[in-house]
């Protein structure tokens, strides 16, 4: 072991040794990994080596569709047996609910292209595995890429091929403290200390330890799972064919064979945290007694589905722990504030994503940017609110107990909230106000009447009148909306002009006006669609979305320069957003100073009674809107005052379905929707707010597409004749039997009276006219492309 790499993974599990092969892969060789004890000797030996193509999130799809493509070469690449059998699998659904979300599902994995799924009745599934019942079953996806390998030899693979790249591993070598210093981190270990530029904890069960040995809180825990592994099953012996992995959603179990009898693994509804602080450093490859009173249910399931079962013995019990984020997603990528300190950790299914986090991670190291989006797995996804105990136990717990539960999209879960609450939330909900969260945040929804419940379905759901009412209201009238859940940076110093002209592609507003302004990365991607707002005073202020607050100060502090603070104003500042034709009317009422000056996307401080705010006249709804940005302190009494003035115009309250339903008849994109960091400013329109006569982050990539041959795919509206459904995102678009592109969000335009979506189209089919359709849960409905902005295509409205 030398004592100088330039890049140390903590950790021989199943990530460390994905991260390690794809740095070398990738052409950094001078890299180590420490394992404290053997290779796969955490969580990754007893996993039950389960690999599945289909997740219900389509980011995470596509990870374990890399993944598991990757698993052959790897065997290859390394000479080590992995113990493959491509089985190919099945996901079954057992109420008419979950047949329609598998059903949306198959077209949705189509849209990210995995095509090796195909429907198939409870009959045809029967057939693929003889040894289930088909009771109470309606339907089940089959994919072709599912099945199991050995772990340990899957571990040892990645290693072996790592090695013959260049890399180096080191067992029995327990890292024990890390000690950051000015140009990287010194890795004590009991071997002696290393000294390195970037680490990367991938210590899977102790991730919690190695964050904090470098002051890291990681928003992590494991949970304990069991399965069990039986006899041999005679009609498993006596097939010609071995039996595909089965996940029966509603049964909480999945299945494949192993050897001439079958593994059944159980998602414990009657979930149990273990060592939530980080497992001991003594835990070694150590079992948990089985817990049959917790998985009674489960088990009783398993078996009715599996008749067979029910007459041999079990041969093994594996109650074992692995590693949850409060989403379930892993946890990758530069910990904000620590430079050279990266995570690949919280990877729930180490064998089916290792492979995808390994190369995102391994990528983002050497490229300084992943290939494809990594939001969903970002560490920076969550802030310093995700340090707390009880929060990941709850959201941890949920999800875990979840895990084969069906998820709505409209559908609100209790873990960890409300976690954060604007002041005038108890007025608020006093109100009627439906509660979302964003971040810590709770976020208004709509305001329903006393006793109204909202039901989850994945088609329109009860609530849609009373957003159309809200949505009547923001038209016609003037609706007050909470807008606590914007971000707002502060931007101040003798420079800051000069930093925000070099990261934002956009002009910069002149004093007193605020601009939209793409940010890019270095590759020319998007970064934001921020507002940039010039209050004249030598302060500027960054406004976007609320859930990235952490990911876009990482950024900030990325590409910082002398002279230049940028302050998070997110504790400081919240507000309120007041919309509709008859909003000057209610503000000028208020306001100490003369308002009614203030032009479209201008900004400016004004009083209103005792309260100082800064109010920008915009408004993502497209009406004319002021968004008025007070103190925490200054909440309660600006609702009430807005609402008191606003009573002869008839105001009313509305939440973000309203703003999410009008932004739609605007064709005004949002982020992780229109807009993500996978996608260019020239497929979505953003290129139109560059200014190209400057420098600025990622204009030669920027230039180098406005110059070529143009995107392939644009940004599109799309009127979809629906029933009683909406596009919601990543539906796929077909032009005949060609598939041309997917949604990226759609909804119902209360206004228009139609149902919209926003989408990416190959270039040709992107005219205004062109017949196109869409499969809106899972049933394709037509569609054509109409001119963006369906709602006053001249925006004259927000202008007025
Ligand atoms: C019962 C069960 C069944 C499962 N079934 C599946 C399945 O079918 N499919 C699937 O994909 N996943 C499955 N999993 C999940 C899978 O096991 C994990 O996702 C995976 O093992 C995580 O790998 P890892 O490398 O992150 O962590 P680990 O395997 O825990 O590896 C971390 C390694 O880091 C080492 N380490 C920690 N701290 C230090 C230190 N300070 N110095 C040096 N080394 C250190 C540890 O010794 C350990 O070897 C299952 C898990 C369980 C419990």
């Amino acid at each position: 072991m030398k004592s100088q790499y330039r890049v140390v993974v903590i950790g021989g599990g199943v990530v460390g040794a994905s991260v390690l092969y794809h740095l070398a892969k990738f052409g950094w060789s001078d890299v180590v990994m420490l394992e404290r004890r053997r290779l796969a000797s955490g969580s990754s030996w007893h996993a039950a080596g389960g690999i599945h193509a289909l997740n219900a999130d389509p980011n995470m799809a596509s990870l374990q569709a890399y993944t598991i493509d990757l698993l052959s070469e790897i065997e290859k690449e390394s000479g080590q047996n992995i113990g493959l059998h491509m089985t190919g699998g099945l996901t079954l659904a057992g109420t008419p609910e979950r047949w329609e979300w598998l059903q949306a599902n198959y077209r949705i994995f189509q849209s990210i292209g995995i095509d090796d799924c195909e429907l198939l009745t409870p009959q045809e599934a029967q057939k693929r595995c003889p040894i289930m019942s088909t009771d109470g079953v309606l339907g089940a996806m089959w994919a072709d890429r599912e099945g199991y390998i050995d772990t340990t030899g899957t571990v040892q693979a990645y290693a072996t091929a790592a090695k013959k790249r260049g890399a180096e591993y080191y067992e029995e070598t327990k890292v024990e403290e890390l000690i950051q210093t000015d140009d990287g981190w010194q890795v004590v270990t009991d071997r002696g200390t290393i000294t390195c530029e970037h680490v990367v904890n991938a210590a899977g069960l102790w991730a919690k330890q190695v964050g904090r040995m470098a002051g890291v809180e990681l928003p992590v825990s494991p949970l304990k799972h069991h399965y069990l592994i039986t006899d041999t099953v005679p009609e498993v012996a006596a097939a010609d064919f071995e039996m595909p992995m089965t996940v029966d959603l509603e049964g909480f179990t999945y299945m494949r064979q192993d050897q001439k009898g079958v593994l059944v693994g159980i998602y414990e509804v009657d979930h149990e945290h273990w060592a939530m602080d980080g497992a001991p450093w003594n835990y070694g490859e150590e079992l948990f007694q089985e817990q049959l009173d917790r998985i009674e249910n489960e088990l009783t399931l398993g078996f009715e589905r599996y008749p067979s079962i029910q007459n041999v013995g079990i041969k093994t019990w594996v109650n074992g722990a692995f590693t949850f984020s409060p989403d379930g997603n892993p946890l990758v990528g530069p910990v904000p504030g620590k430079r050279g300190y990266w995570t690949a950790c919280a990877v729930m299914a180490g064998f089916l994503q290792g492979g995808g986090v390994g190369k995102t991670l391994a990528e983002w190291m050497i490229h300084g940017e992943p290939e494809a989006d990594a939001w969903p797995m970002d560490i920076a996804r969550y802030g310093d609110f995700a340090q707390n105990k009880r929060y990941i136990r709850e959201t941890t717990g949920q999800f875990y107990s979840r895990r084969f539960v069906m998820n709505y999209p409209n559908e609100q879960l209790p873990a960890g909230r409300p976690l954060k609450m604007a002041p005038a939330h108890d007025a608020m909900t006093e109100a009627g106000c439906k509660w979302g969260v964003s971040w810590d945040l709770e976020v208004p929804l709509y305001f329903a009447p006393k006793g109204f419940e909202e039901t989850p379905t994945l088609k329109r759901s009860n609530a849609h009148d009373i957003v159309a009412k809200e949505c009547k209201v923001i038209r016609e009238g003037v609706g007050l909306m909470d807008i606590s859940g914007f971000s707002r940076f502060e931007v101040t110093g003798p420079n800051a002009e000069l930093w925000l002209d070099h990261v934002m592609a956009s002009k910069l507003p002149a004093p007193g006006r605020a601009k939209l302004a793409p940010m890019l990365g270095e590759n020319g991607r998007l970064k934001g669609d921020l507002t940039v707002l010039n209050w004249g005073d030598g302060t500027w202020w960054i406004m976007g979305s609320y859930y990235l607050r952490a990911w876009h100060m990482r950024w900030f502090d990325d590409h910082m320069i002398d002279g230049v603070e940028v302050r998070d104003l997110g504790e400081e500042y919240c507000g309120f957003g007041l919309v509709g034709p008859k909003s000057q009317e209610v503000i000028e009422k208020l306001a100490e100073q003369d308002i009614s000056g203030l032009r479209f996307m201008g900004c400016s401080d004004f009083d209103f009674g005792l309260v100082r705010a800064r109010v920008a006249r915009m408004s993502v709804t497209g009406e004319k809107g002021y968004e008025i940005n007070c103190r925490y302190g200054d909440h309660i009494k600006l609702r009430r005052m807005l609402l008191e003035a606003g009573a002869d115009a008839g105001i009313r309250e509305c939440g973000f379905n309203a703003m999410l339903s009008t932004r739609l008849e605007k064709s005004f994109g949002i982020w992780s929707a229109e807009f993500t960091q996978a996608y260019t400013p020239g497929m979505t329109g953003m290129d139109r707010w560059i200014d190209w006569d400057k420098d600025f982050v990622g204009k030669e990539a920027a230039l180098a597409e406005r110059d070529g041959n143009g995107p392939a795919q644009v940004q599109v509206t799309l009127e979809v004749d629906a029933l009683d459904a909406d596009a919601s995102g990543y539906e796929p678009v077909w032009s005949g039997a060609e598939h041309v592109g997917f949604v990226t969000s759609g909804g119902y335009g209360h206004s228009t009276g139609k149902s919209l979506a926003m989408a990416l189209v190959n270039r040709d089919k992107a005219a205004p006219g062109t017949e196109l359709s869409v499969h809106v849960v899972g049933v394709e409905r037509p569609a054509r492309v109409i001119a963006p902005s369906p709602y006053d295509p001249q925006g004259k409205a927000m202008r007025g």
